[in-house]
């Protein structure tokens, strides 16, 4: 199968902000009086936009996320992105390997996702074929986000192919009617797996997954 558009998630696949943005998602969570740790954060909510990780929140314990709380998550992943975050390993050298158009389409907003790349020196890969699910009605497991991504671009569902690292994210691409490779790790192989996901567990992998021969070459 040859593809005419990579559709990249940004966190878990471009850089390593999962860790990051959980372990700051529940610190947050337990100072307003949420009890969800850090471990319920990456099973439950990894993939999803902060609106709905609030909405969890609020769900399992019957009241509202304070009224501020978006901006106070949001200002502290901002600060422990610019101060710590890191790109997945071999993910440069895999996009330089492969010669194919690529975007992104991620769950975070806008601005975080440019800070994340601008952060990791991997922002030159993209220019401005960043799509958020801000642009959208409804961000993943929907499939509105790749579907306004490869339109943007120009391509065809069945053209592109999602690399995804969440099982929501990979839910989404395989209801977007793309193929979708899932990389484990974030830890969930297992998921990818049942949701479609073809996994893979190296980014030094990625090329000659996509039919690209060596990384090196
Ligand atoms: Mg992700």
């Amino acid at each position: 199968m040859s593809y005419e558009l990579v559709i990249f998630d940004c966190d878990g696949v471009l850089v390593d902000s999962e860790p990051l943005a959980n372990r700051v998602l529940s610190d947050c969570l337990q100072s307003a009086g949420f009890p969800i740790s850090y471990e319920i954060c990456v099973a439950e909510m990894i993939g999803l936009p902060l609106a709905r990780c609030f909405e969890l929140a609020a769900e399992w314990h019957g009241r509202s996320v304070p009224d501020d709380f978006f901006e106070t998550v949001q200002s502290q992943t901002y600060q422990a992105i610019e101060n710590s975050l890191q790109p997945i390993p071999g993910i440069a050298d895999a996009m330089r390997a492969i010669p194919l158009p690529r975007c992104v389409a991620s769950s975070s907003e806008t601005a975080k996702i440019h800070l994340s790349l601008a952060t990791t020196d991997l922002a030159a890969f993209f220019g401005d074929d960043v799509y958020s699910a801000q642009q959208v009605e409804r961000g993943k497991p929907f499939p509105d986000l790749f579907l306004f991504a490869a339109r943007q671009m120009g391509v065809a569902p069945k053209d592109c192919i999602v690399i995804e690292d969440s099982f929501y994210g990979a839910r989404a691409g395989r209801a977007a009617g793309m193929d979708v490779l899932g990389y484990s790790g974030s830890g969930f192989a297992r998921q990818l797996r049942q949701e479609g996901a073809q996994v893979f567990d190296d980014m030094a992998a990625l090329p000659q997954l996509l039919g690209f021969g060596d990384t090196k070459a």
